[in-house]
């Protein structure tokens, strides 16, 4: 089979740390230009506008959007409308509407729309959802706490409306509970800390309980300096599952889980090119979902200022 010739669109952090070396490691794609205000990806043609890149090429199959939510829609409705498959980075959108309709314009177009979620795809994540089918659940608690100052520095976007704040890695660890909880998990109570100078939460601290009424306690900071904790733990029936640092790494009843090596963005590749081989969507929209229901019920708490 020739290999899909994609674009990418939007040159930035992950599309330089984590796209581009994916790419470049997987042969059913052929990286054929780049899109994007101001960044630019070396020996490939580039251009300032999907528009302009789709005239000069008109044979792109696929495109991946690399921008920030806030301006995903339009470029992902053009990019439809022009009957390319598209990757979007998570979170797949600034609303859940807007998700959908892209979801439904793909399937009228016939071409793939990938909501990627990245986490999902870290190594240890589907050794967990294995577990967690065969035992009994009692309690699920996440800690998500990172830098936002070595993480994101000065993105402006992420303090926006839409930005969402602490949930931009938060959705990471809802991306994971909603793929290995065996019964859905619903937000009962929230608790969003907004610093005094920003429109997005610098902490959130979400209460939610499964259908079958297990206990799940998550709480997001973006303040932690010092060591950097994401990980999910489980108490269940057949003793502990500590799945830790974003999920790369699993631990049941204090035993390591051995996991395959596949880098996660590697993965998520290989997952788009099935996706458009086989002529079909992948859009989950329930991580983004939860973070909506979370600013829909959550209190909202009023922090001192946060400056870069
Ligand atoms: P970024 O570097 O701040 O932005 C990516 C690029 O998007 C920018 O370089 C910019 O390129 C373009 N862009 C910015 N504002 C735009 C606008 N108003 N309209 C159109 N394009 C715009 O952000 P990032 O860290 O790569 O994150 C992008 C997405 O990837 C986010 O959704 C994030 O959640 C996700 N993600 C990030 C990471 C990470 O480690 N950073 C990890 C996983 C997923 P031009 O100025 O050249 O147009």
């Amino acid at each position: 089979m020739p290999p899909i010739k994609l674009a990418i669109v939007g040159v930035g952090k992950i599309a330089r740390d984590q796209h581009l070396p994916s790419i470049e490691g997987n042969q059913d794609f052929k990286l054929v230009a780049a899109a994007s205000r101001n960044g630019t990806v070396d020996g490939i043609p580039n251009f300032t506008t999907m528009k302009a890149m789709f005239e000069a090429i008109p044979d792109i199959d696929a495109v991946s959007l690399c921008m920030p939510p806030q301006f995903r829609y339009d470029a992902a409705y053009e990019a439809l409308i022009a009957g390319k498959h598209v990757f979007l980075e998570k979170p797949p959108g600034a609303t859940l509407s807007e998700v959908a309709s892209l979801a439904q314009l793909a399937t009228e177009r016939g071409v793939s729309l990938f909501a990627s979620w990245h986490s999902r795809y870290a190594a240890a994540v589907e050794a967990a959802k294995s577990f967690l089918a065969s035992a009994t659940l009692k309690s699920v608690h996440i800690v998500w706490k990172e830098d936002v100052r070595h993480w994101h520095p000065n993105q402006n976007w992420i303090w926006q409306a839409g930005g969402l704040g602490v949930f931009d890695p938060g959705i990471n660890a809802l991306s994971i509970l909603t793929h290995i909880m065996p019964t859905p998990v619903f937000i009962r109570s929230a608790a969003l800390e907004f610093p005094e100078n920003r429109q997005a939460p610098i902490a959130a601290d979400l209460k939610m309980t499964s259908a079958t009424g297990t206990p799940v306690h998550a709480e997001f900071d973006w303040r932690q300096t010092g060591k950097q904790t994401w990980d999910i733990v489980a108490e269940t029936t057949g003793g502990q599952m500590v799945l830790v640092d974003g999920g790369s790494k699993l631990l049941i009843a204090g035993k390591p889980v051995p996991v395959p090596k596949e880098s996660e963005y590697a993965a998520l590749y290989s997952r788009f090119a099935s996706l458009v081989h086989e002529k079909r969507s992948d859009v989950d929209i329930a991580p983004l979902r939860h973070v909506a229901d979370a600013f829909m019920l959550g209190q909202r708490i009023v922090v001192e200022a946060f400056n870069d």
